[in-house]
């Protein structure tokens, strides 16, 4: 069905098949730089980040991150009673941002002059896709189908005992108990969120350190401030898949852990131990398209090895975000517009944990950094030291800069604590300029303000410090 008010035409320089942001970013660049685009869709335009992914997860965790904090209101002098969590009115929320952002999403796509098909495409080549009966001709062609999450072999997601993020989304109760399997940023943030609505929650992962693609310091931090809320965390902890049982209501999981057979009992489970690619179906077996791993194969313009198909998005893997594939899609138009753009360096990719605290970083962790040979060394600020997190009571974590000792560099920077989120896009403008860390020390700072941790830190890496 075309949705768009314009007449139907068959012939497009671009058809994208998925509206999610790789998908819909691509396809308003394509227009702004004057090609035709339809973008194809069978779900919803915004994809997984608007309806399954960030926005509603964030809508929740500011919920719970709310509740949490009004619990401690009356150590800031404000005297609240009886308060409790109302799920209904939180689900409410969270439907009514989705929607209002969905709905300006559709105005600004139409607006491009983007036909928005809603169907199932399937190509047929690779030059022509199939959708709703109809056979577009298209002189290029991006994949942007995303992932969807990935199940642990040997354990079902069945939906009833066994959720994943999608799953849990959906849910019309909090469970009194949950084991999550996986904290990397999807387990990290549900377990977060979990445990400040009152629910039992065990947080099993089975690197060192929880969120482990992250700095160990930040995971470790994280993974104290879950503990003192109530969170059970296992690191170093393999599930046996095969011993998972569900039976009265509840699902017995076993795990091992220091080299001990541990038996798990909660409501539910929430499978987070990653996602895969949606590909299937796709007719990539018509075109040249590489696929390993289960990841679509581009080079770095996004170009797969069938002419004239690109990919970006959580499709071909690497950092599964919604900036990312936007940045990817934004690149891929351009390549196909014949614009020279400047390649995206996943260096400069701020990543970001909305746990509480937030969990925040660009660039190499000190461990990576080290491990790549580098002469590098480190600095960090606790936000105990720091004016405005004590005025906010909110002085858990700090801001830890990682920078090259021979040239100054900065190397990478990841900060733990309340608005890292927030506070990180300095850091990654430092990276996106090239800055030195003594740079970003150098600039001035306002105060109070949490942004001064991250300054204290680089000014430290140059030996220089007025706090310290
Ligand atoms: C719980 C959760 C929380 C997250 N939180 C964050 C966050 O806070 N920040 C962040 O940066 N990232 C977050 N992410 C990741 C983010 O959602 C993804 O990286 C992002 O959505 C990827 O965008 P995409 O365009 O590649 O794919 P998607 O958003 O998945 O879009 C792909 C679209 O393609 C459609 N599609 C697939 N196949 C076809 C077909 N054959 N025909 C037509 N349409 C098709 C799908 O329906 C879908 O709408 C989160 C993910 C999850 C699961």
């Amino acid at each position: 069905m075309a949705t768009s008010a314009r007449q139907v035409v068959d012939e497009f320089d671009l058809v994208v098949v998925g509206g999610g942001n790789g998908g819909y970013t691509a396809a308003i660049r394509a227009t702004q730089l004057g090609l035709t685009a339809a973008l194809i869709e069978r779900d919803k335009v915004g994809g997984t980040c608007l309806h399954r992914g960030c926005i509603p997860t964030k809508a929740w965790l500011e919920s719970s991150g709310f509740l949490e904090r009004v619990r401690r209101a009356s150590a800031l002098g404000v005297r609240v009673d009886n308060i409790s969590l109302d799920y209904p009115t939180v689900i409410a929320r969270q439907k009514q941002v989705v929607e209002t952002l969905h709905k300006g999403l559709r105005s600004t796509i139409l607006k491009h002059k983007i036909e928005i098909i809603e169907g199932e495409a399937k190509l047929l080549s690779p030059a022509q896709v199939a959708v709703n009966g109809r056979t577009l001709t298209a002189k290029n062609v991006i994949i942007a189908t995303g992932s969807r999450p990935k199940d642990i072999p040997g354990m079902e997601v069945d939906g009833e005992r066994i959720l994943n993020s999608d799953h849990l989304l959906q849910l019309e109760r909090i469970p009194k108990s949950i084991l999550v399997v996986g904290a990397g940023a999807v387990g990290a943030e549900f377990a977060s969120f979990y445990t400040d609505v009152g629910s039992e929650v065990t947080l099993i992962e089975m690197m060192p350190t929880i969120v482990p693609l992250e700095d160990a310091a930040l995971g470790q931090t994280l993974a104290k401030s879950l503990a003192a809320r109530g969170v059970n965390v296992l690191t170093s902890a393999r599930v046996l898949p095969d011993k998972t049982r569900s039976y009265d209501g509840m699902v017995e999981l076993t795990v091992e852990h220091e080299n001990k057979s541990k038996t798990l009992k909660a409501e539910v489970v929430l499978s987070a131990v990653g996602r895969e690619a949606v590909i299937d179906n796709l007719g990539l077996d018509k075109t040249a398209v590489k696929v390993e791993r289960g990841w679509v194969q581009v080079d770095d313009r996004y170009r797969t090895a069938g002419a004239s198909v690109y990919a970006v998005g959580d499709a071909i893997g690497g950092l599964l975000l919604a900036h990312v594939a936007s940045a990817e899609g934004f690149l891929a138009a351009e390549a196909i517009a014949g614009k020279q753009a400047e390649k995206l360096d996943y260096n400069r990719v701020p990543r970001v944990t909305y746990s509480h605290p937030q969990v925040a970083s660009v660039g190499m962790t000190e461990q990576r950094a080290k491990a790549a040979g580098l002469n590098a060394k480190s600095q960090r600020y606790s936000f105990r030291n720091n004016a405005m997190a004590l005025i906010e009571d909110e002085p858990d974590g700090f801001a830890k800069v990682v920078y090259d000792a021979d040239s100054g560099d900065l190397l990478g920077a990841h900060i733990i604590g309340n608005h890292a989120g927030e506070l990180i896009s300095e850091a990654a403008l430092a990276r996106f300029i090239e800055a030195s860390a003594w740079e970003i020390g150098s600039s001035i700072h306002p105060h109070p303000s949490l942004s001064e941790a991250l300054g204290e830190a680089a000014q430290l890496s140059a030996g220089i410090s007025i706090y310290w």
